[in-house]
């Protein structure tokens, strides 16, 4: 875009300055009581707890806070990031590395499951803290891609001619500045046998200020078909700060997918899952997967009975365009790829 006027001199312009997505990323909110003050809530009774709180800290930016419901201690977004008691209750059959991660590294930062594709653990930061995720039991110090400075990484993927598909993921993978990105991607276009790049993001959806000019650059410049794999749980998430966001990753080129994780108290209706899915089409995302939680410790309050995701599924599936029908998998370490239910 080209300013009508020559921008002013000033610190928050000039090249040296840190993007502001990096501000919005250090002012979002931590303390669950300030969180529930926000939101006109008393924390008495909500089951707020601080030894969740102290094991998987709180960490939601302030334009996500902005989409919840004030006065609704059951809003479906603030039950995404609200430690709860109920987190700490052992619970049998969760653990804590549920998806076998542990055992499917190939180099550093690199999870090779799924036959031709690799997924680099760019990252183990992330711009919210989602209480359903396997990330809380895993900071990922020394294990990312990125902090062995990628050559390891590369060279994993330069050296496997099988691999034909990189997946960035995480934690968040845009949470790393654009510069860092390019320096990966700069690698990663010298070897041959790549032909698609994906990135798993949730950062257009909780912080959409991340999807600036440099990222949209980045992204529109790569050598590959790029598909762009979002994280929304409910139509809510969704303004018109996301939307702009969207359509800007659309321009670029990229393909949009979504995948959610079916969730109690969350997305658990029909209603809910259909909205979704009719929400993010308008703004031009397509479901992708609707995922089975993974049974990680402190997440089984978000569980949903096989049985009943079956026939949310088979109801979404008779109320929707068949395109908005997400598939409707789990994680099950060893498998080839995601196991359908
Ligand atoms: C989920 C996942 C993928 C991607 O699987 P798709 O079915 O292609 O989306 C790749 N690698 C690992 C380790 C995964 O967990
Ligand atoms: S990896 Fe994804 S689901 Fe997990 S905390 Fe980060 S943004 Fe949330």
């Amino acid at each position: 875009m080209i300013p009508a006027a020559p921008a002013p001199l000033h610190p928050a312009s000039s090249p040296a300055a840190p993007p502001r997505w990096q501000q919005l990323w250090r002012d979002a909110v931590r303390d669950p009581r300030e969180l529930l003050a926000m939101l006109g809530l008393d924390a008495s009774g909500l089951g707020v707890s601080d030894e969740a709180a102290a094991q998987f800290p709180l960490r939601v930016p302030h334009g996500f806070v902005a989409r919840m419901r004030r006065g609704d201690p059951h809003d479906p977004l603030l039950r995404q990031v609200l430690p709860l008691d109920d987190e700490m209750r052992p619970m049998p059959g969760f653990a804590l590395d549920a998806v076998g991660d542990g055992a499917a590294k190939a180099g550093h930062g690199v999870i090779r499951k799924y036959r031709g594709r690799a997924l680099l653990i760019a990252t183990g930061s992330c711009a919210i803290h989602c209480r359903y995720c396997f990330r809380r039991h895993f900071p990922y110090a020394g294990e990312t891609a990125a902090a062995a400075g990628w050559r390891e990484a590369v060279a994993a993927i330069r050296n496997d001619a099988s691999i034909d598909e990189v997946i960035l993921s995480g934690g968040d993978p845009w949470s790393l500045a654009t510069p860092k990105l390019a320096e990966l991607t700069d690698a990663l276009a010298r070897i041959p046998h790549l032909r698609r790049l994906r990135v798993h993001t949730r950062l257009p959806v909780v912080l959409p200020e991340r999807v600036d000019d440099a990222l949209a650059d980045w992204l529109a410049a790569l050598p590959w078909p790029v598909t762009v794999v979002l994280h929304a749980n409910h139509a809510n998430e969704f303004d018109t700060h996301v939307d702009a966001a969207l359509a800007r990753l659309r321009g670029t080129g990229a393909m949009l997918l979504n995948q959610a994780v079916l969730l109690r108290g969350v997305n658990d209706s029909v209603d809910a899952l259909a909205a979704l899915g009719e929400r993010g089409h308008a703004a031009g995302v397509l479901p992708y997967y609707l995922h089975q939680l993974d049974r990680v410790q402190g997440s089984a309050h978000f569980e949903v009975p096989d049985e009943v995701a079956l026939r949310l599924h088979r109801e979404l599936a008779a109320r929707v365009s068949g395109y908005l029908v997400p598939k409707l998998v789990r994680e099950v370490a060893g498998d080839p790829g995601k196991r359908p239910l």
